[in-house]
C-alpha cells in the first residue's frame, strides 16, 4: 500500500490549505484516552471533528512521541484550468490503516467514516488492535445509565449493527408510567473498555459529539436526539426548506410543499426522488444532549455492569435473554446477525452475521478478536459484566413489528436492572434465562397480552436447530484462528435446542 499511495499523497492538496488537527479520543485527562493528529485539506473535516472529538490547542501537551497518524486528502489538487467544486473528492478513493505504526491513510472522499478519522478508523480499527496488546477492548458500543427510583444506577454497554437502533436506545425517554427511572446517555456508537483495580470494566466514549443518521429522526422516534440538534449543527446531504431550515423523510408526516433536495434541485412531494439522502446526518457536541449522563466526561470512564448485543431479526431471537457465562455471551455475540433492510442493501429479509457489531470494524483476525474476549474469563479479580441477548424486530404475519420498541425497550432494560441486582426472576431455556410475561413492568403497556408477549419470546426448537447450523457455518468461516471454546459451545447449543424438554424450563430462577 505504501508503493501505492505515496505517489498518490504527492501534491494532492495543491492549492488548498491544509489543516493540523490535533485531537483526543476521550476525555483529555483519562489514562484511558489515546491522541491523534489529523492532517486534512477539507474544512468540512475540520468543523466536524471539532463536535467529534476534543479538538484544539488543550490537546499539544498530550502530544508525545505517541500519537496516530491520521492523513486525509479529497484528492483533487487544484491547479491550471482546475475549478473547485462544492464537494471536491477522487473518483478512486483509499481507506487504508497501518496498526504496525498507528497511522491512516484515507484518499478520495470527504464524508464520515471516511474523512473524520477518529472515529471507525482510529476508535474502532485502530485501537481494537492497541487493545489486544493493552488488554483492553474497542467496541462498538453505546453506553448508558440506568438509575432506579431509589437511586440505584448501573451502566450498561451495547453493541447493534448500524440502523439496529443504537442512537434511540442510547437516548431512550422511558415510558410516562416509570416515572422515577431514569436512562442517561454517555456515548451512542463506541466504547473503549478496560478492567480496572476494582476488577470492573470501565467504560469511556472515545468521541464527543454525535454523527447520526437524520432521516427517521423525529419528535416520535428519538425526542432527545430532536432537541439535542436544536442549534449549533453540521447537516450533511439533508433538504432545505424555503425559508432556510432543514428537512428530512420522517420528520414530520406531512412533508412541506417545496423544499431543495440534497443534490441542490427543486423538489416537491411525490416528484419520486427522495428529498434527504437516507444517510443524510446531523454532527452535534454530546453535552447538547437533554440525557447526557453526568459521569459522560469522567477521566476514570464508567462501570459496566451489563453488555447487551442485538439485531434485526424477524423471528427466532427472543425479545431478550440473558447469556450462562462470559462464554455463552462471547458466543453470543460472536453469532450476532441481523436481517437487511434497506433497498440500497439488495434483497430484504437476508440475514447478516456481523459479530459484535464489529465485522467491518476489527483491525485484526476475528478469531484472535473472540479470544481476545475470551481471555478476560478467569482472570483474577476480575468482575465480568453479565451478557444479554436482545431483538426489538420479531414481526407478525403481516410483516409488522410486534414489540413497541423505542421507549419501551425500558421494560427490557429494567429486567436487565434488576438480574444485575440479583432480584430479576426469569425462566431458564435452551439461550440462557429469559423473563416470562409476569417477570416484566407492564405499567402503562398493559394492552400487550400474555399471547402477544410469547409470540415474541418462544424459542421454536426446529428453527433453533437450522439456527445453530448456521451458527457453526459462520463460525468455521473465520478459520484455525477461531477458539475451540466457541465451537464447543456451539456443539452443547445444538444439542440443548435439539431436545424437546429443557432441563429446568418452566422454572423460575
Ligand atoms: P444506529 O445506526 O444503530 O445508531 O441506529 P438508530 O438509533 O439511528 O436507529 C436506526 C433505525 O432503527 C431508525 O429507523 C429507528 O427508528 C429504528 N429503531 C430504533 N429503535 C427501535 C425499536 O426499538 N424498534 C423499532 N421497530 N425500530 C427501532
Ligand atoms: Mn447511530
Amino acid at each position: 500500500m505504501d508503493a501505492k499511495l505515496r505517489p498518490m499523497f504527492k501534491g494532492c492538496m495543491r492549492g488548498r490549505t491544509m489543516y493540523v488537527i490535533p485531537f483526543s479520543m476521550g476525555p483529555i485527562a483519562s489514562p484511558l484516552s489515546k491522541v491523534g493528529i489529523e492532517i486534512s485539506d477539507s474544512p468540512y473535516v475540520v468543523v466536524n471533528m471539532k463536535r467529534m472529538t476534543r479538538m484544539g490547542k488543550h490537546v499539544w501537551p498530550r502530544v508525545t512521541t505517541e500519537f496516530v497518524k491520521a492523513l486525509h486528502t479529497v484528492g483533487m489538487p487544484l491547479g491550471e484550468g482546475v475549478q473547485d467544486k462544492a464537494w471536491p473528492c477522487n473518483d478512486e478513493k483509499y481507506i487504508v490503516h497501518y496498526p504496525n505504526r498507528n497511522e491512516i491513510w484515507s484518499f478520495g472522499s470527504g464524508y464520515g467514516g471516511n474523512a473524520l478519522l477518529g472515529k471507525k478508523c482510529f476508535a474502532l480499527r485502530l485501537a481494537s488492535t492497541m487493545g489486544r496488546e493493552q488488554g483492553w477492548l474497542a467496541e462498538h458500543m453505546l453506553i448508558l445509565g440506568v438509575e432506579s427510583p431509589k437511586g440505584e444506577k448501573m451502566y450498561v454497554g451495547a453493541a447493534f449493527p448500524s440502523a439496529c437502533g443504537k442512537t434511540n436506545f442510547a437516548m431512550m425517554v422511558p415510558p410516562t408510567a416509570f416515572d422515577g427511572w431514569k436512562v442517561t446517555t454517555v456515548g451512542d456508537d463506541i466504547a473503549w473498555i478496560k478492567p480496572a483495580a476494582d476488577g470492573k470494566f470501565y467504560a469511556i466514549n472515545p468521541e464527543s459529539g454525535f454523527f447520526g443518521v437524520a432521516p427517521g429522526t423525529s419528535l416520535q422516534t428519538n425526542p432527545n436526539a430532536v432537541r439535542t440538534i436544536a442549534k449549533n449543527v453540521i447537516f450533511t446531504n439533508v433538504a432545505l426548506t424555503e425559508d432556510g431550515d432543514i428537512w428530512w423523510e420522517g420528520l414530520s408526516k406531512t412533508p412541506p410543499e417545496k423544499l431543495t433536495d440534497w443534490t441542490g434541485q427543486a423538489w416537491t412531494p411525490g416528484c419520486g426522488r427522495p428529498a434527504a439522502h437516507p444517510n443524510a446526518r446531523f454532527t452535534v457536541g454530546i453535552e447538547q444532549c437533554p440525557s447526557l449522563d453526568e459521569q459522560w466526561d469522567a477521566a476514570s470512564g464508567v462501570p459496566l455492569s451489563a453488555m447487551i448485543f442485538g439485531g434485526r431479526r424477524a423471528g427466532l431471537v427472543p425479545l431478550v435473554y440473558e447469556a450462562d457465562s462470559w462464554t455463552g455471551g462471547v458466543y453470543l455475540g460472536a453469532t450476532l446477525a441481523s436481517e437487511t433492510t434497506a433497498a440500497a442493501q439488495g434483497a430484504t429479509g437476508v440475514v447478516r452475521r456481523d459479530p459484535m457489531a464489529m465485522l467491518p470494524f476489527c483491525g485484526y483476525n476475528m478469531g484472535d478478536y473472540f479470544a481476545h474476549w475470551l481471555s478476560f474469563e478467569g482472570e483474577a479479580g476480575v468482575k465480568l459484566p453479565k451478557i444479554y441477548g436482545v431483538n426489538w424486530f420479531r414481526k407478525d404475519e403481516a410483516g409488522k413489528f410486534i414489540w413497541p420498541g423505542y421507549g419501551d425497550n425500558m421494560r427490557v432494560l429494567k429486567w436487565i436492572f434488576e438480574r444485575v441486582m440479583g432480584s430479576g426472576a426469569g425462566v431458564n431455556h435452551a439461550l440462557g434465562v429469559s423473563p416470562s410475561y409476569k417477570d416484566l413492568d407492564w405499567s402503562g403497556l398493559e394492552s400487550f397480552s400474555e399471547a402477544a408477549f410469547e409470540s415474541i419470546t418462544t424459542i421454536d426448537s426446529a428453527a433453533w436447530v437450522q439456527e445453530a447450523v448456521s451458527h457453526r457455518e459462520s463460525l468455521v468461516k473465520f478459520g484455525e484462528r477461531m477458539p475451540e471454546k466457541l465451537l464447543a459451545y456451539n456443539d452443547r447449543l445444538a444439542a440443548r435446542v435439539a431436545s424437546p424438554v429443557i432441563e429446568g424450563s418452566g422454572a423460575t430462577v
